[in-house]
């Protein structure tokens, strides 16, 4: 190993120690002055730690699991090695949903995809280099809607080194966090994971949202919120924004698998077969057909199902529409779709879908010039002109009333307030047309 004088001292130091303890080693199980050695799965070198060769060929060879049991095996087995792969929890989501209590078993594209990603991965894996503590570390975290992950780095050589990897996905509660308190939360869990290497020593959290910026705007609102800001006051770091697009260390597939609701590979199958772009894509060098019959295209960043022009609608409605897809922009919207799926003139299409969205068109104003404020005259008499405001939803009184409706008269500034249990029109005007005093 490279540590010449290092090893040698701990080894001088295991023989003084081992020569005073009753038990003895075995010569024949020890190995001296090796290159490297395989341990607990594991190859330890002189450059690093990797997964060892023959566990990864037993995850290459994985048949497609048919069987819930079947399944959790592969499962564990790709879990003993998560701290190799890049958000982990993110790409296994649709795999780990699936050993998830009431709920079906059944295998479609984006199970298929994630069992492959994490195949393609896991045989391909980085070497993790050795920590070192004379050196600060570097932590760049991510969130997406279904998991929170981190790398811990250090350079070495001016190259940025994988110590290691980590993730988990999100519980349910968490799934309706902010998109900033998802981003602080994947700050939180790994300062928290990575604790023994971080305390006491100064590091840098690259984060691609302004989520510690928050962290000192909301800390008096928020109880979570305080109690992250306390725990991350322990430690001792510069934070670096980075937008989401240039962090790809962290950021990768993690959001790749967010949409739950899905379209079935037989789905894509049929209509993929019927499809002119298809037909003629599908035996040039860049396509190829999933494990189940899917015709996906190589990207640089991994493979992509190929939606046939038939259900592209769907897969839009899909990342924009549905709860998953939030009624994003059309950038995010797009980020959404292609993590997984690839046709030509996507980018155009999406956008074009989203700037068409009723709902959005509802709720967003794109553009749109506000007129400016408008001046009351003022009043001659007490009741001439008057304004109301509502407060509410208020928790309900025993009478179910829930607002407060509050009325100020323009000239004498006299205030009433009324309760309402609703915000109706009927009921706000019943109020205020009712004699005063
Ligand atoms: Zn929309």
């Amino acid at each position: 190993m490279n540590h010449g004088n290092n090893s040698w001292t701990s080894f001088a130091i295991f023989c003084s120690s081992s020569g005073r303890l009753t038990s003895n080693c075995s010569f024949k199980k020890c190995h001296f002055l090796q290159k490297q050695v395989h341990y607990l799965g594991h190859i330890v070198s002189a450059e690093g730690i990797q997964p060892d060769d023959r566990k990864l060929e037993a995850v290459r060879n994985y048949p497609v699991p048919t069987s819930v049991k079947h399944f959790r095996a592969f499962v564990g087995l790709c879990s003993y090695y998560r701290r190799f792969v890049k958000s982990f929890a993110s790409i296994a989501h649709p795999l780990t949903h699936l050993t998830k209590k009431d709920v079906h078993f059944q295998w479609g594209p984006e199970q298929q995809l994630a069992f492959e990603t994490l195949k393609e991965r896991l045989t391909s894996p980085p070497i993790l280099a050795y920590p070192d503590f004379t050196s600060s570390f570097i932590l760049a975290t991510d969130a997406s809607g279904c998991g929170v992950g981190a790398v811990l780095s250090q350079l070495h050589d001016g190259k940025e080194h994988p110590v290691a990897y980590a993730s988990r996905a999100l519980n349910k509660a968490e799934m309706n966090y902010s998109a900033t308190e998802l981003e602080l939360l994947a700050i939180v869990y790994a300062v928290n994971y990575f604790h023994q290497y971080l305390w006491g020593s100064h590091f840098t959290i690259i984060t691609d949202h302004a989520a510690l910026r928050y962290l000192h705007q909301m800390k008096d609102s928020n109880s979570r919120i305080m109690r992250w800001s306390l725990l991350l006051e322990e430690y001792a770091y510069t934070p670096k924004y980075k937008k989401g697009t240039i962090n790809s260390n962290a950021d990768g597939l993690s959001r790749a698998f967010a949409v739950v609701e899905t379209l079935s590979s037989d789905q894509f199958i049929a209509q993929q077969a019927q499809d002119s772009f298809c037909n003629r894509v599908k035996n040039t060098p860049k396509y190829c057909n999933t494990g189940d019959g899917v015709l996906a295209k190589h990207t640089r960043q991994g493979l992509r199902i190929v939606v046939p022009s038939s259900l592209r609608l769907k897969v839009l409605a899909l990342n924009h529409s549905t709860p998953q897809g939030g009624h994003c922009g059309h950038r995010k919207t797009y980020q959404a779709a292609s993590s997984k799926y690839f046709w030509p003139g996507m980018a155009k299409d999406v956008a074009s879908f989203v700037r068409r969205c009723p709902q959005c068109a509802l709720v967003k104003d794109h553009g749109r010039v506000k007129p400016p404020m408008g001046k009351f005259n003022d009043p001659k008499q007490a009741f001439e002109a008057i304004s109301i405001d509502i407060v509410g939803p208020l928790p309900p009184t025993p009478d179910g009333f829930k607002y407060i409706l509050t009325v100020i008269d323009q000239f004498s500034r006299f205030v009433q307030f009324y309760a309402l249990k609703t915000q109706t029109a009927e009921e706000i005007a019943q109020k205020i047309s009712c004699p005063l005093l």
